[in-house]
């Protein structure tokens, strides 16, 4: 954090300590004192257990989706935190909900809801697709909910915990979906991935969207993953037909702690239409009603939640926001020219070959040489470079399985000896791999 920023913060750390004195003179109890021989000793030992992460923080970190929060959104985390908010109910941290609220508002906008719109923050894309699902049902009861066989395996997962029956879906070698393997009566919610976890591809909405009108069936968009790509729907660095039609969508989740620079536990659910809050109805007698103004414990599966993770949110959102050029738009793009920049390195590498051309953030490849011909030596290679790179903590990639089939399909010169390939996977999103792309694969190649 640079110093003007760090100033900042200290003062606004100051202002609320004043308040907090501001009630009168108190000292913790006793039972809460540690001696500073204790916290020393325990610190040291936190900070050396600490540093056995994989880099995170570092463009050499080119593996899952991870990284950590913006340092401004930690700041405001942890000033929440000091008071500890429970988004549960409004009496529970008037300012955090009043937060929450304006922050769903911008995500919302972003998406292309109207004003008229539910939703709220969730500790994770899971929860918030678990919501997505039980309304689902809820709103289409004796139906089936269907997924394509490229969505996060939650969807299958949730569909056992809600006792719903569900469809897994065949994609076709074009991305559109087998819809001819589906009895259309059957379904009444159709779940569309925008941005794929494994290989962040995009889902034909367009190709659901009138199948699904005709037939009335719901649609639930899962951009856990791909949300905040929806910045970039009208710049010429993604194929913006997908993310320009998502308002279509009946329920819309995203992951702020994925590409939302937020820590974890901050996932989000979006309804188009507010009247499906009449499922989450409940009666309770523990909640606080000090307040006609509406309840987030009201409209949530969830009960305690964290109000610092909204005051992160809306923050972060005060500093960067949704937009094209300004906020979201340029980090967006900055990882999605780092996939292109890498692409276009290994197309021309001879010892990298992409395995398909990303549509997002997310580059999968595997090594090449004239010795290798099997998917099994594939594999095998694939594995040793990816330790070499952890090894030497010179880069950090993680691995993907794809069905051998598939993948002969692209490169039939090589013989399906497994049933599986393993292949390198890396999610490009920190901003500054737009960079080091360049180095990364040259450090990539060095290793075999
Ligand atoms: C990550 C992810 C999920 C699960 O979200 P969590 O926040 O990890 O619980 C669901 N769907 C997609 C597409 C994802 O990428």
């Amino acid at each position: 954090m640079d110093n003007q920023a760090q100033q900042a913060l200290t003062q606004a750390l100051e202002s609320l300590e004043e308040w907090k004195n501001s009630f009168g003179a108190w000292k913790p109890d006793a039972t809460l004192s540690i001696s500073e021989e204790k916290i020393e000793e325990v610190f040291s030992r936190l900070s050396q257990k600490l540093k056995c992460n994989y880099p995170f923080h570092h463009p050499v970190y080119a593996g899952q989706m991870l990284k950590p929060p913006h340092p401004i959104t930690w700041a405001a985390y942890a000033m929440a935190m000091s008071i500890n908010p429970n988004n549960h109910a409004l009496d529970g941290g008037p300012p955090s909900s009043e937060m929450e609220k304006e922050a769903l508002a911008e995500l919302a906008k972003f998406f292309g809801y109207g004003d008229t719109y539910l939703g709220h923050l969730t500790a994770s894309g899971t929860v918030a697709n678990l919501e997505a699902l039980w309304i689902a049902r809820e709103s289409h009861p004796g139906k089936k909910i269907a997924f394509s066989s490229n969505s996060h395996y939650t969807h299958e997962r949730m569909c056992g915990v809600l006792a719903v029956e569900g469809i897994k879906i065949p994609v076709l070698e074009n991305g559109q979906f087998d819809l001819n393997t589906i009895d259309s009566n059957e379904i009444g919610t159709i779940v569309v991935t925008l941005g794929t976890t494994g290989l962040g591809e995009v889902e034909p909405l367009d190709q659901i969207l009138p199948w699904a009108k005709k037939h009335g069936i719901r649609i639930h968009i899962d951009a856990a993953y791909g949300g905040f790509f929806r910045s970039l729907k009208d710049s010429d660095l993604i194929d913006g037909t997908q993310w320009q039609l998502m308002q279509e969508a009946d329920s819309i989740v995203v992951d702020p702690h994925k590409h939302g620079l937020q820590p974890y536990g901050c996932g989000c659910v979006l309804f188009k239409d507010p009247s499906v809050g009449k499922f989450y109805k409940h009666d309770s007698p523990y909640t606080y009603f000090t307040s006609d103004n509406l309840h987030l414990g009201e409209i949530s599966l969830e009960c305690s939640r964290a109000g610092a993770a909204a005051v992160a949110l809306w923050t972060t959102l005060q500093c960067f926001p949704l937009k094209k050029e300004e906020g979201f738009g340029p980090i967006m793009a900055k990882c999605r020219q780092a996939a292109l920049k890498g692409y276009s390195l290994m197309v021309n590498s001879k010892k990298l070959q992409p395995y398909k051309k990303p549509e997002l953030d997310i580059l999968t490849y595997f090594p090449v040489s004239d010795s290798i011909n099997s998917v099994s030596q594939i594999s095998e290679l694939s594995k040793k470079v990816f330790d070499a790179g952890m090894r030497n903590q010179s880069f950090y990639l993680s691995l993907f399985k794809v069905p051998s089939s598939n993948f002969i399909r692209l490169y039939p010169e090589y013989e399906a000896d497994e049933e599986y390939v393993t292949i390198l996977r890396s999610v490009l999103m920190h901003p500054e791999h737009e960079e080091f792309i360049e180095e990364l694969v040259k450090r990539i190649e060095s290793h075999f």
